[in-house]
């Protein structure tokens, strides 16, 4: 087994743990940061952080690569234990991680509903198909339909349509209303509307169906249909793949395994990005979903005030809160609407993991009942999928953390 040692440990390295490294590295000689991909980037820059355009990935990894931070990557954080030290799993074993500081900046991901059909082959998360392409997977010719909530749908489409997918459709659950104020809230923030307006165009030609969102999708073996609600009657379309996701949920668990105080389901930080438990910050989308820019800005407050460059991270409060502020307008406009609790069927998969049906998870009244009955959230993905549809499903509370937060040999136990 090996133990590491550093004075500011970061988990997580995609743009949030990458900023607050170069951030603290500034006066920091001891800084490490954690990830469990291969590579940093996160899931925004991954497998494509040396051919990104971006310049504040350039800029970051150009820092990172000169400085004297450590990379431990393929490290799977699983585990807290007395006297400030973590456990990851990797492919060598366990290895212990011992902090002074901790900065938890582990990300977050795709939020999926259940509806009839949903676990047909063909259908897959928005962000996971594509992960997916990113990793090699190809969509050439293939005729897709992005469908959900949420900005990713946009970013997603226009990638999928570079790697020469044939995009039928996005489908976006919200109003136009929300939609038309979202447009007008970008007007204040540049450097958003150029990239929306950048986007759009890329995106020509693509329906952008608002008020609409997925039925059900039929096919014998694999996806061949999927049936929408537009604009309140029946349509649909025939199609090859659908890319299907809900806005995304903040990684919150290791944040919880160490004990800090969450609100609304997102870390509770202080003006420093301080936690509720000592010597812990947070930064990125654990503390509220706000996209690429709040994450960096959050990261950089965060590397600043743990190395105790206050005067640093005062000086960008501002720009964050302005990002902060950016988010609620998401939150609001993609608040899922009340019809989408109403898709699944008896028969419907809601725990994937230990195949467990909307009819059986409906008989209780708690989470932690239906866990106990029926095993559903018990399986590798620990209800990380379950788990949130059914507090948007049935309005229950899903805690508490348990170690392992991630599935782990019994060796590196
Ligand atoms: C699937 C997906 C695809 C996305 N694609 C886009 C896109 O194309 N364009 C866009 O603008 N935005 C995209 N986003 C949103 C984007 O990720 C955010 O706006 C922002 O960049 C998040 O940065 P972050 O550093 O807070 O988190 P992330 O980029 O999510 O980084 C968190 C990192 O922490 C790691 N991690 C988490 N837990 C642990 C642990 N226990 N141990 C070790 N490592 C851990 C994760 O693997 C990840 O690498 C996507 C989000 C998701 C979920």
């Amino acid at each position: 087994m090996n133990r590491i040692a550093a004075e500011i440990v970061i988990i997580g390295g995609g743009p949030a743990g990458m900023a607050a490294a170069v951030a603290a590295a500034e006066v920091s000689k001891s800084v490490a940061v954690v990830d469990d991909n291969p590579r940093l980037g996160g899931q925004i820059w991954r497998a494509e952080l040396k051919r990104t355009k971006a310049s504040a990935a350039a800029k970051l990894i150009s820092a990172i690569e000169s400085g004297s931070i450590r990379l431990i990557c393929n490290a799977q954080v699983f585990d807290v234990s007395a006297g400030n030290v973590l456990a990851a799993a990797t492919p060598d074993g366990r290895v212990e991680i011992e902090y002074g500081k901790l900065i938890l900046a582990t990300g977050a991901r795709e939020r999926f509903l259940p509806f009839p059909g949903w676990t047909l082959p063909g259908v897959f998360g928005v962000g996971g198909l594509q992960v997916l392409v990113k990793g090699g997977f190809g969509v050439g010719g293939k005729r897709v339909v992005v469908a959900g909530t949420g900005p990713l749908l946009l970013a997603t489409a226009e990638y999928l349509r570079s790697k020469g997918a044939v995009v039928l459709a996005i489908v976006e659950q919200a109003p136009p209303s929300r939609i038309r104020r979202l447009g007008m809230e970008l007007c204040r923030r540049p450097s958003k509307l150029i990239q929306g307006a950048v986007l759009r165009a890329k995106l020509i030609g693509i329906p952008y169906l608002t008020d609409c969102w997925v039925t059900s999708v039929e096919g014998e073996k694999c996806l061949e249909r999927v049936r929408l609600q537009h604009k309140g009657k029946p349509e649909s379309i025939e199609c090859d793949q659908l890319a299907c996701g809900f806005h995304l949920m903040p990684n919150t668990e290791l944040a919880s395994l160490l004990g800090c105080d969450l609100g609304d389901g997102f870390v509770a930080v202080d003006a420093f990005q301080r936690t509720s438990c000592e010597n812990v910050y947070c930064a990125g989308e654990p503390t509220g979903i706000a996209g690429l820019d709040a994450s960096l800005v959050e990261g950089t407050i965060a590397g600043f005030a743990a190395a105790g460059n206050t005067d640093g991270a005062r000086a960008l409060f501002t720009d964050r809160d302005r990002w902060r502020e950016f988010g609620r307008v998401l939150d609001r406009t993609f608040e899922l609407r009340p019809e989408l609790r109403y898709l699944a069927e008896d028969n419907t998969i809601i725990c994937r993991c230990e195949d467990v049906p909307f009819a059986k998870v409906k008989e209780f009244d708690n989470w932690r009942l239906a866990k106990l009955q029926t095993r559903c959230g018990m399986g590798p993905c620990q209800g990380r999928v379950c788990g949130a549809a059914a507090e948007f499903l049935f309005g229950w509370k899903t805690g508490p953390v348990r170690p392992p937060i991630i599935p782990v040999r019994s060796e590196d136990l």
